[in-house]
């Protein structure tokens, strides 16, 4: 992006007045570069997004996602064949039919941070899928599904709400100490709770699958 002399002494100006440090003209022209780049891009985002609406206006059902996206729930590559736009934002289809068929409350469209997905589980509490599952069979974890067409698994859907372990042990994170500090110590001593429970159910499942293993071996 070309830019006026003008614009760069401007930019000068400010990072003057802001920081106290002079920019030769080189450092000047190469933030200003990069800063109104950076704008331009903001700019283009803001610009499709009031295209987007504008169009749903006209079509309030929705219409095929333009480009290659990822959906906003599962997080799935989109592009125009498989990926839908409404009010709720782009998502893949699998993800559509099951905010069309309920699935899936509407609000996990809308707050992103509402539920949990399994990779989730996996990178923030060091749970493996197959014991995810198993603890879904026996109910000590409850998940949403989204289905396929065919009606296979598509994505696991680990709604906070109805997942108050997880909650617990999402809060009870030693990063977050100072911050817990500040609450009341029953609620601590809950979340404590619940953790070691849930911390000895999959201890307890890793063991007896340990011990089933071996024995496969031995055998
Ligand atoms: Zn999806």
């Amino acid at each position: 992006m070309q830019l006026s002399e003008e614009s760069v002494d401007e930019f000068k100006e400010i990072y003057k007045k802001k920081y106290g440090k002079e920019l030769g003209d080189a450092e000047a022209h190469e933030s200003a570069r990069k800063l109104a780049g950076f704008f331009e891009l903001l700019y283009k985002c803001a610009q499709e997004d009031s295209a987007k609406k504008r169009r749903l206006k006209k079509e309030p059902g929705g219409f095929p996602t333009d480009g290659n996206r990822n959906c906003l729930v599962c997080h799935a590559m989109i592009t125009s064949e498989n990926g839908w736009y409404d009010k709720y934002g782009q998502k893949c289809l699998n993800c559509q039919r099951a905010l069309n068929t309920g699935a899936v409350p509407t609000y996990v469209f809308i707050n992103h941070d509402s539920f949990f997905l399994p990779w989730q589980l996996k990178s923030k509490f060091d749970l493996p899928h197959a014991t995810m599952r198993k603890l879904l069979r026996q109910g000590k974890l409850t998940a949403r599904v989204i289905t396929t067409e065919n009606g296979g698994v598509h994505e696991y859907i680990l709604l906070k709400k109805e997942n108050p372990a997880l909650v617990a042990l999402e809060k009870w994170n030693p990063m977050r100490k100072s911050y817990d500090r500040h609450r009341d110590k029953v609620h601590r001593r809950e979340m404590r709770e619940e953790l070691k429970k849930l911390k000895a159910g999959l201890y307890a499942e890793h063991a007896k699958w340990k011990k089933k293993i071996e024995k496969l071996r031995t055998r």
